[in-house]
């Protein structure tokens, strides 16, 4: 069954569709110029890693099976990089929330996609590691998740929104370029590929980029040269460069052109 998550921008009174400047205006400018721009803050969501304990749902909108799993060092080292990345970005006057508050926190794609939206995000950052993988997957119209839905019938869930996939995919362009020189490798943008990783569906999205119809997703995965990465800890290094790619990635996606 397929099911249309096409959701104009104007549908929800979320903030930051398109990837807009969102939140109310601070007055930089100067007494008595006219051609400076108001300075709104730019709000970045950054998505730290996996679940600390397992978890399993069907999401009560789209009928995914949102699956997730705590990973062993990758948790405590994507959090420990989200933590760099907020500083650094809030140091470049952005507004910038954690989707998981701590390591601990409990917390299902779908609430993260919603603290997402309350937010008024312009952008979201997921951080993973995985051995080898150093990639940036975004949003694209017509990538899906596919299995059985909770009534035992098959379901495909399909990215629709074309706006929300555009700016997705120039910021992860972005990212990539910013990540590969910080990094020292190449960063690729491609589709996931969650075949033959049951009980997960199957198909080509993360499913909280899925999820995330007006939001722009950015997913990443980092794993440095010597195989470290997922549950075998990343060195503190490694792990400052990857957080450096990031916020560099951020801030040349949107950049606060403000005064
Ligand atoms: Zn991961």
């Amino acid at each position: 069954m397929r099911v249309a998550l096409a959701v104009g921008c104007s549908a929800l009174a979320v903030a930051g569709c398109g990837g807009e400047p969102v939140g109310s205006a601070t007055s930089h400018a100067s007494p008595g110029s006219s051609s400076l721009l108001p300075c709104a803050p730019r709000v970045v969501a950054l998505d730290p890693g996996h679940n600390p304990v397992r978890i399993g749902s069907f999401d009560a909108t789209t009928g995914v099976a949102q699956i997730d799993y705590p990973n062993g060092a990758e948790d405590g080292n994507v959090f420990a990089v989200a933590q760099q990345v907020a500083a650094t970005l809030r140091g470049r006057g952005y507004r910038v929330v954690l989707l998981k508050r701590s390591p601990r926190e409990s917390v299902s794609y779908r609430e993260r996609v919603s603290r997402a939206e309350q937010a008024g995000a312009a952008i979201a950052v997921s951080i993973h590691t995985s051995p080898g993988v150093n990639a940036v997957f975004p949003q694209r119209v017509g990538l899906y998740r596919t299995g059985m839905g909770a009534d035992g019938q098959p379901r495909r869930v399909v990215f629709t929104n074309p706006a929300t996939a555009a700016s997705s995919q120039r910021y992860a362009a972005a990212m990539a370029q910013a990540r590969s020189k910080a990094e020292g490798h190449r960063v690729v943008v491609r589709d996931n590929d969650f075949g033959g990783r049951a009980p997960l569906w199957a198909g080509n999205i993360p499913v909280v980029s899925l999820l995330a119809v007006n939001t722009p997703w950015v997913y990443n995965e980092f794993g440095p040269a010597g195989g470290s990465g997922g549950s075998t800890p990343v060195p503190a290094a490694a792990l400052s460069a990857y957080a450096r790619g990031i916020s560099d990635g951020v801030a040349t996606a949107l950049p606060r052109n403000c005064s």
